[in-house]
């Protein structure tokens, strides 16, 4: 078996998962890619990454599904053989309403992709790599939001909700299997340009609350992924149960 580590990014084909991706083939690690529907773009995450000389692989897996997050587990466990890191990326947001508007399904749609898949994918994680189950280790990096702190009002209460049980989950989490050789993080992104916005109705969103940042502009997938990065990486051997905000300020 490989001594190179894997890790697996849920939501590796756009976005900020992509660019987790792509800087963990450069920083050393094999990569799972998975992606809910758009094949074509994680292929071509795959692409880059094999060009670059990396090895990557592209799974198919909707986060909202336990059997879908069950099958993608197997899949890497068939392809890799090792699991060493879990990225908690994979998540949605919906359109601009108030709270009295929402429908339950929305809602339940909303928690169950942001929140019961990320906890289900690390129970996952944990199976392989906790001590207690013979695993050798691990670092699970959970992707929350500033909307888990500012709460989203008339955008996506919903959405800040889900956010700020990963927070919770990731306090509680880092602290069970402390002792088992698995770090728990997480990092609140702020106003960062992807797709994400226009998939809530609002393309132009990153662009227009930019001034409303204390750095005076969006941040970049990129600058998402190094933050990911350290905290998957040995540099953050001593940190476990921290919520980091990349958010230029906000
Ligand atoms: P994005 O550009 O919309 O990309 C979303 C990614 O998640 C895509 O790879 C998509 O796959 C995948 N995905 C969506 N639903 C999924 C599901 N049910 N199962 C598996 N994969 C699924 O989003 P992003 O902006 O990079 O956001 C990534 C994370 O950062 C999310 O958790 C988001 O809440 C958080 N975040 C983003 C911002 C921001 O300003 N962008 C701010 C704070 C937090 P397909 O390509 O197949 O659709």
């Amino acid at each position: 078996m490989s001594d190179t580590p894997v890790v697996l990014v849920t939501g590796g084909s756009r976005g900020i998962g992509a660019a987790v991706c792509r800087l963990a083939a450069r920083q050393g690690w094999r990569v799972a890619v998975n992606y809910a529907s758009n094949r074509k773009a994680a292929d071509a995450v795959v692409a880059s990454i094999v060009e670059d000389g990396g090895e990557a692989v592209a799974i198919e897996g909707d986060v909202g599904k336990a059997a879908d997050i069950a099958a993608m587990f197997a899949a890497v466990d068939r392809h890799f053989g090792r699991l060493d890191g879990l990225v908690n990326n994979a998540g949605i947001v919906d359109y601009p309403q108030r709270v009295d508007e929402m429908s339950a399904e929305r809602i339940e749609r909303m928690l169950r992709v942001n929140v019961t898949g990320s906890i289900l994918c690390a129970a996952e994680a944990i199976r392989r790599m906790s001590s207690r189950h013979g695993g050798q280790g691990g670092a699970i990096v959970n992707v929350s939001s500033m909307a888990a702190i500012l709460g989203s009002a008339t955008q996506y209460v919903d959405y800040a909700a889900s956010k700020a049980a990963i927070d919770t989950f990731t306090v509680g989490l880092s602290r069970e299997v402390a002792a088992e050789g698995i770090r728990v993080n997480a990092i609140r992104p702020g106003i960062i340009e992807t797709d994400l916005h226009a998939s809530g109705g609002l393309p132009d969103r990153a662009r227009e609350m930019a001034p409303s940042v204390p750095m005076q502009r969006a941040g970049s997938p990129e600058e998402v992924a190094d933050a990911i990065l350290y905290l998957l990486s040995p540099s953050a051997s001593y940190v476990t149960g921290a919520i980091l905000n990349v958010s230029g300020g906000r």
